[in-house]
Formats: C-alpha cells, sequence, structure tokens
C-alpha cells in the first residue's frame, strides 16, 4: 500500500494499473537477499549486469499503452526478471517476449508460470528488430534503450498501435510515446529515464 501511495503521488492514475501493481507479488522476482527490498521504488539488480525496472517506471510505460483501451496483443524486448511481462500480461490479451541473455528468460519463464500467466509467447534472440513473425502489435514495449528507434519495431505496429521506447545514450536518455496513424508516426516525449542499452547481435547462452 506504501508504494501504491508513492506511484498515485507520482502521478500515476490508471487503477487498471494500480491494481494489477498491487495484486502482483515483485519479491518473487528478485533474489532472496534483495527481496525484502521488493516494495520500494526502486530498481534493483537481478544478476547478468541487468536490473529490474523501478515500479514507477513500470506504471509508467504501462499506462502509456493501455490509456486508449483494451489492448489485444503486445510484443515486449527485453524480458529481464519478467515483472514488466507480468504487469502486461494482466491487461492485454496477449504478450510476446524477447530476451537476449538465455538464464535470465528461463527464470522469467519460471516465475510467470509460478504466478499462473499463461498468455505469454517467449523467445530468446536479439530483438532489437523485433519478432515480425507474430506481428503486427497493438503495442510494443522496450524495456533497453536504443540510440535510434529501429524501423522494424514500427513496422510492427498495426494500425493505431503505440511504442512506448527508452531512446539516447547511457548518460542521456528519454522515454518516446509512439503512435502509428498509417504510414504516420507521431512522437511524445514523456520523462528522462535510464535503462540499459538495447544490443544488437549476439544473443547469450
Ligand atoms: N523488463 C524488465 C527489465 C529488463 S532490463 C523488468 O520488468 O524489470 C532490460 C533487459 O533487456 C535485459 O534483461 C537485457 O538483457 C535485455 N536486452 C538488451 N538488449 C536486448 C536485445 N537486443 N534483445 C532482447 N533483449 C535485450
Amino acid at each position: 500500500e506504501r508504494l501504491l501511495g508513492r506511484l498515485m503521488d507520482q502521478g500515476i492514475e490508471s487503477m487498471e494499473v494500480l491494481d494489477v501493481i498491487r495484486s502482483t507479488p515483485r519479491h518473487i522476482f528478485l533474489d532472496e537477499a534483495l527481496s525484502h527490498r521488493a516494495y520500494e521504488d526502486v530498481a534493483l539488480p537481478i544478476g547478468h549486469n541487468q536490473t529490474i525496472s523501478q515500479p514507477y517506471i513500470v506504471a509508467r510505460m504501462t499506462e502509456a499503452i493501455i490509456s486508449t483501451g483494451p489492448v489485444d496483443k503486445v510484443l515486449e524486448i527485453g524480458t529481464g526478471c519478467g515483472y514488466q511481462t507480468a504487469i502486461i500480461a494482466q491487461l492485454a490479451n496477449s504478450i510476446y517476449t524477447v530476451e537476449r541473455i538465455r538464464p535470465l528468460l528461463e527464470r522469467a519463464k519460471k516465475n510467470l508460470k509460478l504466478l499462473g500467466l499463461r498468455n505469454i509467447q517467449y523467445r530468446h534472440d536479439d530483438g532489437s528488430a523485433g519478432w515480425k513473425k507474430s506481428g503486427p502489435y497493438d503495442a510494443i514495449i522496450t524495456t533497453a534503450a536504443p540510440q535510434q528507434i529501429p524501423k522494424e519495431l514500427l513496422q510492427q505496429l498495426a494500425e493505431g498501435g503505440r511504442l512506448v521506447i527508452p531512446v539516447g545514450t547511457e548518460s542521456h536518455q528519454e522515454l518516446r510515446l509512439i503512435t502509428r496513424h498509417g504510414d504516420e508516426f507521431n512522437s511524445e516525449t514523456l520523462i528522462a529515464v535510464r535503462f540499459v542499452p538495447l544490443l544488437k547481435g549476439q544473443v547469450q547462452h
């Protein structure tokens, strides 16, 4: 409840998002040594030099993709521990998630099954060019930052679809919300953020 209060103080308004965050345990996504900090509004290490996102950022990104109504199919690049995946899986019909570090993907799979979430498709791959075969998507969310938005992600958006993505260098990034209207892409800058870089090429086993 304290975390929920913090999210509301920071401007999260969607009751749907707040309810899902309230009912989703975050501690199961963390190592035991860090699980006592699970309900603080901070990013925490999950191994392999990666982090679990700050709850405020998870809430803000989720709010950005559901604010125009129910979403059917979502693509997520950067599964990490799977916490963001868990939140979206409860608000969309299906989610396709891609992670380049295999042990993280396997751990995420285990945790998401534990929560009984079955509308998730997993892929161990470089997701910087999306997942074309399963597209188009009503929403795409990227939880690692490219320096420029990959055009493949724009192409895999359905009409009216939304892409929420951090863009920039390690020292300066902003969260963008792109909406597709035919061949036009409307871009809005939301907030300053700090994500790990979106790596291209080889995956990690
Ligand atoms: N969504 C997570 C946070 C993920 S951290 C959460 O809910 O907390 C970002 C993740 O993106 C890392 O696990 C990293 O390995 C992954 N990543 C980076 N570049 C990638 C790429 N090209 N394809 C797929 N995953 C990538």
